[in-house]
Parts: C-alpha cells; sequence; structure tokens
C-alpha cells in the first residue's frame, strides 16, 4: 500500500539516529586493533556508515578508514596486519555533523608539534561553527568538516604545555556532548563532557585497560567493566598500566542521555548504573499503569519495543504476542544514509503476524514515535491483518525537539510531536487511541522518584525542550549570522571529491 502523506519523509525513518561508537585498547599484546574491531563490532547499533580504527605500535600511528560496516572492512587477519601495536582506538559512525565521506571517517589524526595526535569523539559541538569560523579567520586549515577537527585545532594551537593541559585547555572553549579517546605516543586519554551526556565506559581485559561506548562491547571482547567513566572526568593511561584521573570541570550536576535507556543502547548493556533492558522493562510498566487498555494481546513493534512491550504485558495481564514479524535481513534500515536506500528498506521490514492478530484488539508497544511515518504504517498493517482495533502505547514521551548533543533528530517541523497535539497524533497515525508514557513516568522507569524539575537527572532535552547546555550555533543562526549557517566547508583545504 501507499504510504504518502504530505507531511510524511519519504524514507518511512521514523526513529533518532545514534550519531557514533568508540572503542579504546592500551596494554596487553600486540593485537590491540583486532580487539578494536571486535568491540566496533558489538558497537555497530550505534553507527553503520563508515568505521575507523588507529593502531600505535610504540613508534608509528597506523590508521585504516572505510565506508561500511565493521565485518566487510576489518573482518579478516590480512585487514588488521596493517595497524600493529598494543594501542588501538576506533569509531563506528552514523553521518550527521560534517556529512558523508571517508575523510570524516574517525578516528582523526593530526602530526603535532608534540607528536601524534588521534581522536574517536562520540557526540556534538554545539559551538563548533563559531569556534571553527575564529580558528579560520586566525589562518586554521581543515582537512575535515568534522566538528571534531575543531578539538584538535584546540589542542594544536594551545599554549599549555602538557598534553593533558592543553587537551583541558582545549574543552574547556568547547559546548555540548563529547566522549572522546585520544592516543598520543605516551599512552591514551579519554574524557567526557561535564555533564556526561554521551556515554563512556571502562573496562579491564587482563593488563589492557578498555574504553567504550556501551558495556556490551566490553562483554563481547572478554573485558570486565569495571565502572563508568565520570561525566567530566579525565582519565589518563600510561603503557605500562599507570592511571591518573582529573576533574578539570569541578562539580558540574549530571546530565546523561535518557534516550539511551529509551532506545540507543542495547538492551543487554548497563547504562548509568542501570539494566536498560530493567529500564526499558520498567517503562512498559509505568505505561501499563499510566494508560491502561481494554484489549486481547500486547504485540511489540520490533525489535526496540520488545522490553517495553514485555513490561506492560506484565503489568497488564494482557497476554504477549509476537504480533509483528521484523526481516533479519533488511538491517535497521534508518541508519542507512541515504533516502533511497531506507525507502527500499523499511517496507520490507515489518510483516503483521496474521495468525496472531486477526480479529483481535491490540496494544501495539514502540519505544518512540518522532516523524509518525512507520507508527502509522504499523498500525495499518494490523488493520489490513484482520485487527479488530488497533491501540498505540509509546515508551517515551512526544519527541518534540531536536537533539544538538550527537543525534540526529529532524527539524521540528517533522517531528509529529513538534507540529501536533495528541488527538492530532492519533489521527494521523489512524489507531483507535494513543498514549505515551510521562516524564515521570520515564524517570521512575529508569530508578529516580520522578524528574526532579530544578535539577533534572538526565538531559531529556528531546521531549522536555530543556536544553542542558548553551547552543552558541543555533542561537547565532536564528539571529540571521546567515554565514553561520552550516558553512562548515570553510577553511576545508581538501576538495569536496577527493573521497569520491
Ligand atoms: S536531546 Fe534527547 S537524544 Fe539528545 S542527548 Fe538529550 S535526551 Fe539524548
Amino acid at each position: 500500500m501507499n504510504f504518502t502523506h504530505p507531511f510524511l519523509d519519504e524514507s518511512g525513518d521514523d526513529k533518532l539516529h545514534e550519531e557514533c561508537g568508540v572503542f579504546g585498547i592500551i596494554g596487553g599484546d600486540n593485537k590491540a586493533s583486532g580487539v578494536t574491531a571486535l568491540g566496533l563490532h558489538a558497537l555497530q547499533h550505534r553507527g553503520q556508515e563508515a568505521v575507523g580504527i588507529t593502531s600505535f605500535n610504540g613508534s608509528e600511528f597506523y590508521t585504516r578508514r572505510a565506508i561500511g560496516h565493521v565485518a566487510e572492512n576489518f573482518g579478516t587477519e590480512e585487514s588488521l596486519a596493517e595497524l600493529p601495536g598494543h594501542m588501538s582506538a576506533g569509531h563506528v559512525r552514523y553521518s550527521t555533523t560534517g556529512g558523508s565521506g571517508l575523510r570524516n571517517v574517525q578516528p582523526l589524526y593530526a602530526d603535532l608539534a608534540s607528536g601524534g595526535f588521534a581522536v574517536a569523539h562520540n557526540g556534538n559541538i554545539s559551538n563548533a561553527a563559531t569556534l571553527r569560523q575564529d580558528l579560520v579567520e586566525k589562518g586554521a586549515i581543515f582537512q575535515s568538516t568534522s566538528d571534531t577537527e575543531v578539538i584538535i585545532h584546540l589542542v594544536a594551537t594551545s599554549r599549555y604545555p602538557t598534553m593533558l593541559d592543553k587537551l583541558i585547555d582545549a574543552l574547556r572553549m568547547v559546548e555540548g556532548a563529547y566522549a572522546l579517546i585520544v592516543m598520543t605516543p605516551r599512552g591514551m586519554a579519554v574524557c567526557r563532557d561535564p555533564m556526561g551526556i554521551r556515554p563512556l565506559v571502562m573496562g579491564k581485559l587482563g593488563d589492557a585497560t578498555v574504553f567504550a561506548s556501551e558495556t556490551v562491547a566490553l562483554d563481547v571482547v572478554g573485558a570486565t567493566f569495571e565502572r563508568q567513566v565520570d561525566p567530566g572526568e579525565f582519565i589518563e593511561v600510561d603503557f605500562d598500566g599507570t592511571m591518573r584521573t582529573h576533574r578539570p570541570f569541578g562539580n558540574v550536576p549530571a546530565r546523561p542521555c535518557i534516550f539511551e535507556h529509551v532506545y540507543f543502547s542495547r538492551p543487554d548493556s548497563i547504562f548509568n548504573k542501570r539494566s536498560v533492558y530493567d529500564s526499558r522493562k520498567s517503562i512498559g510498566i509505568e505505561l501499563a499503569k499510566e494508560s491502561p487498555c481494554e484489549a486481547d494481546l500486547v504485540v511489540p513493534v520490533p525489535d526496540s519495543g520488545v522490553p517495553a512491550a514485555i513490561g506492560y504485558a506484565q503489568e497488564s495481564g494482557i497476554p504477549f504476542e509476537l504480533g509483528i514479524i521484523r526481516s533479519h535481513y533488511v538491517g535497521r534500515t534508518f541508519i542507512q544514509p541515504s533516502d533511497g536506500a531506507r525507502h527500499a528498506g523499511v517496507k520490507r521490514k515489518h510483516n503483521a503476524n496474521r495468525a496472531i492478530v486477526e480479529g483481535k484488539r491490540i496494544v501495539l508497544i514502540d519505544d518512540s514515535i518522532v516523524r509518525g511515518t512507520t507508527s502509522m504504517k504499523i498500525v495499518q498493517i494490523m488493520r489490513d491483518a484482520g485487527a479488530a482495533e488497533v491501540h498505540f502505547r509509546v515508551a517515551s514521551p512526544p519527541t518534540g525537539h531536536g537533539c544538538y548533543y550527537g543525534v540526529d533528530t529532524p527539524e521540528r517541523s517533522k517531528l509529529l510531536a513538534g507540529r501536533m497535539d495528541l488527538p492530532a497524533m492519533r489521527e494521523f497515525i489512524q489507531a483507535d487511541s494513543l498514549a505515551f508514557v510521562s516524564m515521570d513516568g520515564l524517570y521512575r522507569a529508569v530508578g529516580m522518584a520522578g524528574r526532579d524539575n530544578a535539577c533534572p537527572q538526565y538531559c531529556d532535552a528531546c521531549f522536555s525542550g530543556d536544553y542542558p547546555t548553551p547552543l552558541t550555533d543555533l542561537a547565532r543562526r536564528e539571529h540571521g549570522e546567515a554565514q553561520l549557517t552550516l558553512d562548515v566547508s570553510k577553511g576545508v583545504q581538501t576538495p569536496e571529491n577527493e573521497d569520491a
């Protein structure tokens, strides 16, 4: 059937996109890049457009970056033989800030006066264009359009003597979200922005120290989970395993991204000291308490709606059934970089399990509604399969605002909750009823008594519009500083077609 609608995105894409995953290891044997490839494979859901790995063997840095998945680029002994050494960092990427292209794939590397410097960054710098403009006016020449390169230039031009002080000096000028893994000839340094918006955890693999965006990557490489890198914490690790931690930003209240609990992290990860699976199941329980429904079956929108649907079924007593089957050969269509690729995938992705849903009153559970495109399609698929009623319950509050912290969101005019109230949203997706978990319900599900409105415990800006940091570039664009409007290519030396 044709779902063309004046407000629909052609792609049918209806998820927020996490931008990146990072992984790093120092110590152990000479095959650090192999461990990095395995760790990145476990983080593939955080970015499927491109992958890069840098290694260091005690004297030289080696980097290989590629468009595509981890397995197809780093799945062989030969590909990893090009990356020797006992320190390595890697990055999986979904293209947002800076656009597609090999020169924006990380880790980024530069030869600084102090020696080699490689960086892998998860997050987004919300004053990158402003900083970049200043740097270009002072003569800086950029090799990429990635905002991560701004950090390299700030480090390169810092007048502080040590690498740690240079990095801290640079990051004091940066606003926004970052989880960084840095390699220099002296060892590895990692840091998380003062509010810890983007995740980063630490583990041990024998004598080696390992860092990753999610604990699932530690599990997969066989490392033990030690702890999360705290918000605002810098950790330096030397080749002999010596570790030093620093907290240069003082005590800033933490605001980690609550959407990691809702959708971004894998359910088998631990985020902010909580099982993501437990959080999702608890959201379903809260949703059932807040928005009960007369129905015969609870049906998850697979796969991301499954834990919340289990919680909803458990709390409501309504049987859980797999009324929608997802094809596992289509992939996560929404993380493809081109609209054409997404559009081809989304229509093949979900199919109704007619034998289960025919004649039944269904409660559909999904993790979120962004544009409403997929939700409308799924409701129609249920009706086409003979469902008597289709009720929709959403395991997050309405997503009505954009994210500026490393998550790709459509502009507000395309967000369903950015332009419609609840009755209009229900009408749009053609459900018999529609309800979202409340903000307090979401906070209860992640272990709080509710949202502390005076000092929120998480970033929830895409739901609340309450941004935890200044948004300098956005404010300047809104004040009509046209030259700042994503003119990130200014000062870039490499021709745009170099990557082709
Ligand atoms: S705005 Fe939303 S997606 Fe972005 S960091 Fe905050 S909670 Fe996460």
